[in-house]
């Protein structure tokens, strides 16, 4: 797989497979929208965040509320727009009443997010926050350590530079990590002006999925109805 077009109409079976998703029980039972991201399917830069909150569930859209507004000021300061990049989350679901992602939802939710990266081959991919720089690092060094620090790392099948930075949401709360957020942002061009890290020779390392636990439930996504094409107009995907 290889064009362009291919991986664009790949990503559209993904995001259909996505949003008949029922994976978490009860995520699919509570969310309005899968949130599956937004953007440029081509990007060199992806936006990792951690699960959409209220508003991106009843939009369908990762980062519209507050801390998206952030995300958009930081990217117009360097010269980026949403258009530009894609944004997505850890979860494709709205947990209820925002509490944390569970270790098992990461777990049903990080093949969507390999396929993204697999299809989208981003060069770059910044992680927002904690869920994020830890799924995909594979490491429980949190981003208080990491942040400002771009790393070449296999992520899935791809060699991305890596490069985690505060949740805006979590920056919101402490003026002085704005500025440090905006800090670790502007290193983002000059990052980005390295270019694609060299992709290993032969065949795509394999996307780690963990084998499930003994006696731990695990319900297959179901084929989605056939559904109207609008969602991907409406995500701005394509
Ligand atoms: N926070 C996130 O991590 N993702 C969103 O889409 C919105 C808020």
């Amino acid at each position: 797989m290889s064009s362009a077009e291919e991986r664009r109409e790949a990503l559209k079976d993904v995001l259909r497979e996505a949003r008949g998703c029922v994976r978490c029980p009860q995520l699919a039972q509570t969310r309005t929208t899968v949130v599956f991201g937004s953007g440029n399917a081509d990007a060199d830069l992806m936006f990792v965040g951690e699960a959409p909150g209220r508003n991106e569930d009843e939009r369908g859209l990762p980062f519209v509320g507050q801390a998206g507004q952030l995300l958009d000021r930081l990217l117009g300061e360097i010269g980026l727009a949403r258009a530009d990049v894609f944004i997505n989350n850890v979860l494709c679901c709205r947990p209820p009443g925002n509490r944390d992602p569970q270790p098992i939802e990461i777990e049903h939710c990080q093949d969507y997010l390999f396929r993204k990266i697999e299809l989208i081959r981003p060069s770059m991919i910044v992680t927002l926050g904690n869920f994020a720089t830890k799924l995909l690092r594979r490491d429980t060094t949190g981003v208080m350590r990491l942040h400002g620090r771009p790393e070449v790392r296999v992520v899935g099948t791809r060699v991305v530079r890596l490069y985690p930075v505060f949740h805006p949401a979590a920056a919101l709360y402490t003026p002085a990590n704005v500025e440090v957020l905006r800090a670790d942002f502007a290193r983002i061009p000059e990052l980005l002006a390295l270019g694609a890290p060299e992709q290993p020779p032969g065949r795509a390392p394999e996307v780690e999925v963990p084998e499930p636990e003994p006696g731990e439930l695990v319900v297959e996504a179901v084929a989605p109805e056939p559904e109207p094409e609008p969602a991907a107009a409406q995500l701005g995907l394509f």
